[in-house]
């Protein structure tokens, strides 16, 4: 049974370690049971279910996890960490540390050799300081994932569920959108935590997508694409596009945007994802 979510207990293991919280790390413990529980029920977590969870801390969530898992494979960067989640998951033995980066560990082969190369769970109150690379590379490197719910700065949750025409509308939106259905799930005020996040916090749940919503020539040609119409947001999509080192010219841009019976002087956060698809296939063939 779960023991670590509440203040008095997580206090405890601080003050028995002598643990010094790595800001550095993104390091803030929930301390919140209700906000722990709700987050691995709307994660859908089975006893059937492998799950990967990233940046364990002091095996709060783990714990919540492993209660309904049926694995779980925690992946902390903090080798400070390691000695401590030891003894907080001593009574668990379907849970199994891993000591490394996660932008760095081969999730491809955690895949296989813990779950056989069937689907896993993504379970995480994520570092804030690396929350989208993260996420891109669990999207983008079309691993075998059934679903992310995860604790993320609540800005950046709204972002990810955006649509076309908001300020907070881009990459990040539509590579969410793509991979993934989200739904939000709760937001999670400052409180929640030690030490506190000086932001509120969201859960957001990922299901991924079994097929993409929309037809590509070329998947990673889109997001080249889309990448160049946000890195330089006040510029226009013809112009975000042409300077995105592909080799397209503006007029290519133009003659697409035309054929779409779109305005040429249409900004990237104005497209939705099925005419990003459409402008990608279109300028795919300009260029190969
Ligand atoms: N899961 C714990 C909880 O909910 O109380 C801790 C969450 S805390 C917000 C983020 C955790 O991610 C920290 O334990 C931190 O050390 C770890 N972390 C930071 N960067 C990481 C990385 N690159 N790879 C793996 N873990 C990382």
């Amino acid at each position: 049974m779960a023991t670590l979510g509440c203040a008095s207990e997580t206090k405890k293991v601080i003050e028995k370690y002598n643990l010094s919280i790595q800001k550095k790390f993104g390091q803030n413990f929930l301390i919140d049971d209700s906000v722990l529980s709700k987050t691995v029920e709307a994660a859908g977590v089975t006893k059937e279910d492998t799950v990967l969870e990233i940046g364990p801390g002091i095996g709060t969530m783990t714990q919540y996890i492993a209660d309904s898992a049926g694995k779980v494979i925690a992946v902390e960067i903090d080798r400070m960490l390691i000695p401590i989640l030891e003894d907080t998951l001593s009574s668990y033995d379907n849970v199994k540390v891993i000591n490394q980066d996660i932008l760095k560990v081969d999730i491809e082969k955690i895949v296989q050799e813990e779950n056989g190369g069937r689907p896993i769970k993504v379970v995480a109150n994520l570092p804030y300081y690396i929350t989208t690379p993260i996420l891109m590379r669990l999207l983008e490197s079309e691993l075998p994932i059934e679903s992310i719910t995860v604790m993320v700065q609540k800005e950046v949750a709204d972002r990810m569920a955006e649509k076309p025409g908001s300020k907070d509308y881009g990459a990040l939106s539509l590579a969410v959108q793509y991979y993934t259905n989200p739904t939000m799930v709760q937001i999670v005020p400052p409180s929640c935590f030690i030490p506190q996040p000086g932001v509120d916090s969201a859960v957001i749940h990922l299901a991924c997508h079994k097929e993409a919503p929309v037809k590509t020539v070329d998947s990673k040609f889109m997001f080249a694409i889309i990448r160049g119409a946000f890195a330089q947001r006040r510029k226009t999509l013809s112009n975000g596009i042409t300077n995105a080192n592909l080799g397209i010219t503006r007029d290519q841009v133009v003659l697409c945007l035309e054929k779409m019976g779109l305005d040429p002087s249409i900004r990237g956060e104005k497209l939705s994802l099925e005419e990003f698809a459409t402008i990608s296939n279109l300028l795919y063939e300009f260029t190969h």
